[in-house]
């Protein structure tokens, strides 16, 4: 007990490179907090959210059918680790037991976030006091391309994934997304293979520099690429030649079977639609033309020496096993991938992968939040697995207080497990307390070398 709490403390003190967040604007109420967490992921029935809110309705702060629903669902889903991380969040940041959910349980709380958010200060009070985040990488998957920032403190992380569904004006990534929103933003047209191509080195400069709107003093440069397409398609990326790539799109690009997917995407709509867009095209096509432009993008990620986050695991289970990376990650040994989710469930993959390669990283970025055991038993492994310098941290949240409740429960799960290795006398206790400072600071500031400018 002792050793777990001098770690704790030693935990609590480091202030966290948080590689992986998708925070939207504040304020928040229950309803916000609720339908932008992952536990809305599990909700029987929620299906695909929908999308963001006037200021009218946080006046009204609930709704009357939506509760009705959300409480008896939530009932159902109460004692998975998504529904639990969010319970931490309220019972410290709003003094708030919500372990059971009732209605006017729901008001009471709601009404407590609601006017927390009167402070102005409260949202960075949420993440840099109480989660004690120093920095941010921010994935901001809804605008492609986009790099201006709200906060001095996030850096941008720009997104690949509707790059892979540039081969028809209708196709669309999983989040709703077409590389052709950032073309029109920019002003850029596309009528041939190459020109698509222009697009995607368009996506890479603005993404270094200038951006994509108007100059602002909020643009950053991305200081790393990210990619999600587990969710749309196996990650077993193949080698097609620049001509059979080349037919593809120009077979795509004439494909009249229109997706018909309309609507704009929000943060909100983040969460995996069943209706995958690649099921209108031909199949075998969409692979030639998102295998060859997948690698086209390593190589550019390469050049600009920017890491590349791979979402690995949990999403389309039948492709996305982080070993299914490996032909790829052989072939480019100047590319840094980090396997963001530690390819859960299947974390001893992704730690031999990172074994077999110097240049994998793993990130526990969402598992405490899927499972704390999950997370332990990956971690635990790992320590024994995997250097040192290649073991990160991520929330994964969308509000300030799922952010909150992932940090804490990530440290729990690291000082869990630092402190059974320094018990067994695996670890010193100078040793322990270096990993977890690795694992949640400076590892990621080594490997994210475009933080610091
Ligand atoms: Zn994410």
């Amino acid at each position: 007990m002792r050793i777990y709490r001098d770690l704790a403390k030693a935990m609590d003190s480091i202030p966290i490179v948080d590689t992986h967040e998708h925070l939207i604007e504040g304020p928040f109420n229950l309803r916000k907090v609720i339908e932008n967490s992952y536990v809305w992921w599990v909700v029987p029935g929620s299906g695909v959210k929908s999308s963001g809110y006037t200021k009218s309705e946080f006046q009204g702060l609930l709704e009357d059918r939506w509760w009705d629903l959300a409480l008896e669902r939530l009932k159902a889903v109460s004692n998975t680790a998504f529904f639990r991380h969010l319970l931490l969040a309220f019972k410290d940041l709003y003094d708030f037991d919500f372990t059971r959910p009732t209605r006017e349980g729901a008001e009471k709380l709601s009404e407590r976030i609601w006017l927390a958010y009167h402070n102005p200060g409260w949202y960075d009070t949420v993440v840099r006091d109480k989660a004690g985040v120093d920095i941010v990488l921010h994935d901001k998957y809804w605008v492609v391309g986009d790099i201006s920032e709200p906060k001095s403190f996030y850096k941008p992380v720009i997104r690949l994934d509707s790059f892979l569904y540039g081969f028809n004006p209708t196709a669309k990534d999983h989040d709703g997304n077409t590389p052709y929103s950032f073309a029109e933003r920019i002003g850029y047209q596309v009528s041939n293979f190459d020109e698509y191509l222009g697009l995607i080195d368009e996506f890479f400069e603005r993404g270094m520099g200038k951006g994509i709107g108007p100059a602002s003093s909020d643009i950053q440069p991305a200081v790393a690429l990210k990619c999600a397409s587990a969710y749309d398609r196996p990650l077993s990326f193949g080698w097609p030649s620049k001509e059979e790539a080349e037919d593809a799109f120009a077979r795509l690009w004439r494909w009249n079977e229109s997706s018909g997917a309309g609507g704009t995407s929000s943060p909100s709509s983040s969460f995996p639609d069943s209706s995958s867009p690649t099921t209108q095209f031909p199949p075998d096509q969409v692979r030639k033309f998102q295998d060859y432009v997948f690698q086209y993008a390593v190589k550019r990620a390469i050049e600009y020496d920017l890491p590349i986050q791979i979402h690995t695991g949990l999403a389309s289970l039948n492709g996305s096993n982080p070993v299914n990376l490996w032909s790829l990650i052989k072939a480019y040994p100047e590319g840094k991938f980090i396997l963001l989710h530690g390819g859960y469930p299947w974390t001893s993959e992704a730690g031999a992968m990172a074994a077999s390669f110097e240049n994998v990283y793993v990130d526990l970025c969402w598992i405490p939040v899927i499972s704390p055991e999950g997370a332990r038993r990956a971690l635990s492994e790992w320590i024994e697995v995997i250097p040192s310098n290649r073991i990160l941290w991520g929330g994964d949240a969308w509000s300030p207080e799922a952010l909150y409740g992932s940090a804490r429960m990530a440290k729990d799960v690291v000082t869990q497990v630092l402190s059974q290795k320094v018990g067994e006398g695996y670890l010193s206790m100078t040793e322990a307390v270096d990993l977890g400072e690795r694992i949640f600071r400076d590892n990621a500031l080594a490997l994210f070398s475009k933080i610091r400018p």
